[in-house]
């Protein structure tokens, strides 16, 4: 097990002590020889350890699309890595297999599991992405809060060799974890899944505030960010809902890309249906109207709604097909090329 930064120790419950973990906004409370929430973190000594620290589920390149982030180096890979876990428990998790495998038992079997595993060493994801010609490597497909302490060491290693760090997640972090993160994350495409704290509580198992507040640090710090929302018809894609999302971004930067996704019955939600086109499209108009200047729709193929378009001169800027990008108009230091307008992002 390897011991993780960020956890304190605040005292006694029931009159026994706890450690506090500070890594995500659940800040649990942990007892001796007991896990968190996440079932990754667990107190042996009135210390915290990680104990997946290593363990990959996933390692592969991607496009930096497939994040989706389309504002960050687009057209490059990213080197993808995640490790087993999640601090949610989102109904509709599309990778639960690897995220929620863990909620149900105690920390102590998982670690009997990982006695016979690899624990891959930061510097060999680092190689790896050096290898496959990534410009960056993407935390991804499980939350980075439940192998924060893995990504910083690989972040660290990373910077040193000129390679980019990307979170995909789910924004459920602190004060201190977002500090961490300070001069070693260079973009994030965080959920807001919704606006609704009972919804947060009962389909994830979190809650809004603490999302909307690591938003806007991570801002603060200077993180490129880009935000997904995963549209679910009858859960969230009622208009006032839609247009509270899509105002909280815009009160931070409306210059911040939005990717409203399609849904698609998945996990524990199979009794959703997938999102209609109309309310994608509604979404994004309701986007629109509250003044964010990027808006893409994601999921399924609508001619246009994957394409960037210059908010000044309105010229067709970057003209992508899934994960491909056939005409790309940003030119260097990321300006319009027809009108020289200055393009968020990094290019
Ligand atoms: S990462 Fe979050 S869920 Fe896991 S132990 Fe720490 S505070 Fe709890």
């Amino acid at each position: 097990m390897h011991e993780i930064r960020l956890f304190k120790k605040t005292g006694e419950e029931k009159e026994r002590e706890y450690t506090q973990c500070l890594i995500c906004a659940h800040k649990c409370r942990i007892k001796e020889g007991k896990s968190g929430v996440c079932r990754t973190i667990a107190n042996k000594g009135g210390k915290l350890y990680s104990i997946n620290y290593g363990i990959l589920v996933a390692q592969g390149v991607d496009p930096i699309e497939k994040k989706p982030l389309f504002h960050f180096l687009p057209g490059t890979f990213s080197y993808s890595i995640a490790s087993p876990g999640c601090n949610f428990r989102c109904l509709g998790c599309q990778n639960a297999d690897i995220s929620q495998s863990y909620r149900d038992e105690g920390y102590e079997s998982h670690l009997e599991y990982f006695k016979d595993l690899e624990r891959v060493p930061p510097e060999d994801v680092v190689k790896s992405a050096l290898r496959s010609n990534c410009k960056s490597i993407a935390y991804t497909y499980t939350d980075p809060a439940v192998f924060f302490d893995y990504s910083l060491d690989v972040m660290e290693l990373a910077h040193k060799n000129g390679i980019k760090n990307v979170f995909v997640t789910n924004g459920y972090y602190t004060e201190e974890s977002v500090g961490a993160t300070k001069g070693l994350l260079d973009a994030a495409n965080i959920d807001i899944k919704f606006f609704n704290d009972s919804n947060y509580r009962k389909i994830c198992g979190g809650r809004l505030e603490p999302v909307l507040e690591a938003v806007k640090m991570f801002y603060k710090n200077g993180v490129h960010l880009e935000i997904t929302t995963l549209l679910i018809d009858e859960y969230n894609n009622n208009p006032e809902e839609i247009r509270a999302i899509a105002d909280f971004i815009a009160s931070v930067d409306a210059n911040i890309p939005w990717h409203i996704s399609r849904f698609f019955p998945l996990y524990k939600m199979q009794d959703g249906r997938v999102t209609q086109e109309k309310s994608l499209t509604a979404a994004a108009n309701i986007g629109k109207d509250a003044g964010l200047k990027y808006i893409y729709v994601g999921n399924i193929r609508l001619d246009g709604y994957e394409d960037t378009v210059c908010p000044s001169c309105r010229s067709l800027l970057v003209k992508r097909e899934g994960y491909n990008i056939l005409e790309n108009n940003i030119i260097e230091g990321g300006k319009c090329k027809f009108c020289g307008y200055k393009i968020y992002g990094a290019f």
